[in-house]
């Protein structure tokens, strides 16, 4: 959609939700898309369009609650330091966990890595990005030395010839994210969708592959496979530019296209056609989503599209590549400033000790005082309560109990804590079972900077008054530092904390010490990474692999990995594959847009999605309310018979407290990635009343 004219403008920020970032001005509650934000370019979806009733919510939370009673701030925050203090006299620093988000502003996730090393001294925290892209992040990280997400403007998928899009449904997720995708193909693009439905973004596909669910990889390794026998790899880019091929052909030769076939259940002829596109186009993009990545061995599978891309020679050239296409707001920034148990601000390795050294001068603490590395988010919410694992959780900006695989044992293990304490700005699931819930100001109520998929810094003003008694985290962290007897290395002022994260991320992976309030917002972001200059300014890097990889021999790495079924497959007792994903009027968990009018209108309730086949069997209709069952528990919905899903597939939308009761918490051992996308399941009708 696009802004009339005559909209009120009010302050120029970006929308609360996806990793698109669109920009927005909101005035007097009034929202109109920002034209010159490449992302959205003057478009919004439904979710960006009614985000300004997220700032009048009735069930907006306006003060501090301790055991559900209002209290003031100075009882809250006394309360929970002195509950912090007492849990580390008893237990030691590692019983106080954080627990962060993929949506929190650079700003807040830098502080909150901050704050548990050096307020806390924990090494236990991370945070629900470890369930949003880590898959991808481990994959590339290992190929091209270097983890942003596109690494290429957006703008660029309009230029290719050829886009191969595994495991996302961008019309949905990010529908201004199909305006690039339409430019490639009005100039004569094709469009490849691997996904296991007919979802509306394989629907404008020139061709789907309907995989089976867990066999993205097979299906990677059959592409490679015809890839290099039909003579498509590019010798010349492989011996220039990279390392491995020689490894990876020799492990792709016995994953012959019949074999993948019967794994994948994806034809053969489909499978040539597939990497025809691809092999013929001068330019051409594979993209990856959490449909490919949500697995026991999602970096193995975004490896094998990695390798796919590098053997017809597309990373590092204008117009091709490979990219994530990330999915929460800040899933970007949110990974490289520390909030994440292995590391350190500037995407560094929290073991590595010059990066140790560097950031603790910044932190004006003595290196042997930096905690190592802590649990991932599943290992982490796993741990809590029981003996030896953490005592305590603060947790910002993520709502486990709805969005964790295995829900209904992280919410037992969340009541086995002796203390839990959530910020939010509405009484979220988690919120619900916490001691202490702290009010925050949100989105457009404060200032911050947010990295987008691209890897273009953006920055949110303030263009709302916030509630009179809500704080942001910011302010939260200072105040708990402060009574923790360390308040002065905890400023709460946006900009104060952004000068300190580039002086943090300085000579990292991720350098933003170039990179200003005063640049973005001339500049309409920047792109990281940026150093710091002594003379002209750094222009920022929109395509950081232009001349060489970030790998230390500049080349990058094709890695030899292995198909493997699903960590728990299909049997007599669970027939089914259950898979999950979202809804176009609902982002993660829904705390947010589940108290938006016309989102819960459009989209009440969770629904399960079944093939026609299979309701006939079942003797099910849509509309009927069904049980879905799984070796965790079980879960009901509406049914919704569709012929865009597979036979032997159930969906699930992940909005509400439903599918991740069901969902198997078998972890990437690389990524430690759980297995959201696929698990074994049974369905039945529920007896009428
Ligand atoms: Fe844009 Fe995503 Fe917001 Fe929709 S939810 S308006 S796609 S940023």
């Amino acid at each position: 959609s696009q802004a009339t004219a005559g909209t009120t403008v009010g302050s120029a920020t970006h929308c609360p939700y996806c990793a698109l970032q669109c920009g927005m001005y909101v005035a007097k509650g009034e929202i109109t898309p920002r034209e010159d934000i490449p992302a959205n370019a003057g478009g919004l979806c439904q979710k960006g369009w009614t985000a300004a009733e997220l700032l009048t919510s009735p069930e907006r939370l306006t003060t501090p609650l301790l055991h559900g009673s209002p209290v003031s701030w100075d009882e809250a925050l006394d309360y929970v330091a002195a509950r912090i203090e007492a849990i580390r006299a008893a237990h030691g620093p590692d019983a106080v966990a954080v627990f962060g988000g993929g949506g929190l502003t650079n700003e807040k996730a830098y502080q909150l890595g901050k704050f548990a090393r050096v307020a806390l001294r924990t090494s236990q925290i991370d945070y629900n990005g470890r369930f949003c892209m880590s898959s991808a992040a481990a994959a590339v990280n290992r190929a091209f030395g270097m983890d942003r997400g596109l690494p290429f403007p957006i703008t660029d998928i309009a230029r290719a010839d050829a886009v191969l899009f595994a495991g996302g449904n961008v019309a949905e997720t990010m529908p201004p994210f199909v305006r690039h995708l339409s430019a490639m193909r009005s100039g004569g693009g094709r469009l490849v969708v691997v996904d296991p439905r007919v979802t509306q973004t394989a629907k404008t596909a020139d061709l789907h592959l309907q995989v089976t669910p867990g066999t993205d990889l097979a299906l990677a390794l059959g592409l490679l496979h015809i890839a290099i026998a039909d003579g498509y790899a590019d010798l010349d880019y492989l011996a220039a530019r990279t390392t491995g091929f020689e490894e990876v052909r020799t492990s792709v030769s016995a994953w012959w296209p019949e074999r993948v076939e019967r794994v994948t259940g994806v034809p053969v002829a489909q499978m040539r056609e597939a990497v025809r596109i691809l092999g013929e186009a001068e330019r051409a993009m594979v993209l990856t989503g959490r449909g490919a990545e949500q697995h026991a061995k999602g970096t193995d599978t975004v490896t094998a599209f990695v390798n796919l891309a590098l053997t017809l020679g597309l990373p590092g050239r204008e117009g091709s590549g490979y990219g994530c296409v990330t999915g929460q707001g800040n899933g970007q920034g949110g990974r490289e400033h520390g909030q994440k148990a292995d590391q350190l601000p500037g995407y560094r390795k929290i073991d590595d000790p010059a990066a140790r050294a560097h950031v603790a001068a910044v932190w004006g603490i003595d290196p042997a005082d930096l905690p190592g590395p802590g649990r991932s988010a599943y290992e982490l919410l796993d741990a809590l309560g029981t003996p030896g694992g953490p005592r305590a959780l603060l947790l910002f900006g993520s709502n486990p109990v709805v969005s964790a695989p295995r829900a209904g044992h992280v919410a037992r293990r969340l009541d086995a804590l002796d203390l839990l304490v959530v910020s939010d700005f509405v009484l979220s699931e988690t919120a619900a079972m916490a001691d202490v819930v702290l009010p925050t100001t949100q989105w457009a109520e404060e200032a911050g900077t947010m990295t987008n998929l691209e890897g273009r810094v953006l920055l949110r003003r303030q263009a709302a008054a916030p509630p009179p008694d809500a704080r942001s985290d910011l302010e939260i962290l200072r105040g708990l530092a402060e009574r923790l007897g360390c308040g002065e290395k905890f400023p709460a002022d946006p900009r104060t904390v952004f000068d300190e994260l580039r002086r943090a991320s300085a000579g990292g992976v991720a350098d933003y010490s170039g990179i200003t309030y005063e640049r973005i917002a001339a500049e309409t972001g920047v792109f990281w990474p940026c150093p710091e200059t002594a003379d002209d300014p750094h222009p920022g890097t929109p395509r950081p692999f232009l001349d060489r990889f970030a790998t230390p021999d500049g080349r990058a790495r094709l890695v030899p990995v292995e198909h493997r079924p699903p960590a728990e497959d299909v049997d007599e007792e669970f027939p089914l594959y259950l898979t999950s994903g979202r809804v176009l009027a609902h982002y993660q968990s829904g705390a947010q847009t589940r108290r938006i009018r016309p989102l819960t209108k459009a989209s009440p309730e969770v629904f399960v999605e079944l093939h026609p086949d299979l309701a006939e069997r079942l003797g099910v209709a849509t509309g009927d309310r069904v049980r879905v069952r799984s070796r965790r528990g079980a879960a009901e919905g509406v049914a919704r018979v569709n012929a865009s899903i597979r036979p032997d597939t159930l969906f699930m939308p992940f909005h509400w407290e439903g599918v991740n009761l069901l969902t198997n918490p078998a972890l990437d051992p690389t990524s430690r990635m759980p297995e959201f996308k696929v698990c074994a399941a049974a369905i039945e009708r529920c007896a009428e009343d």
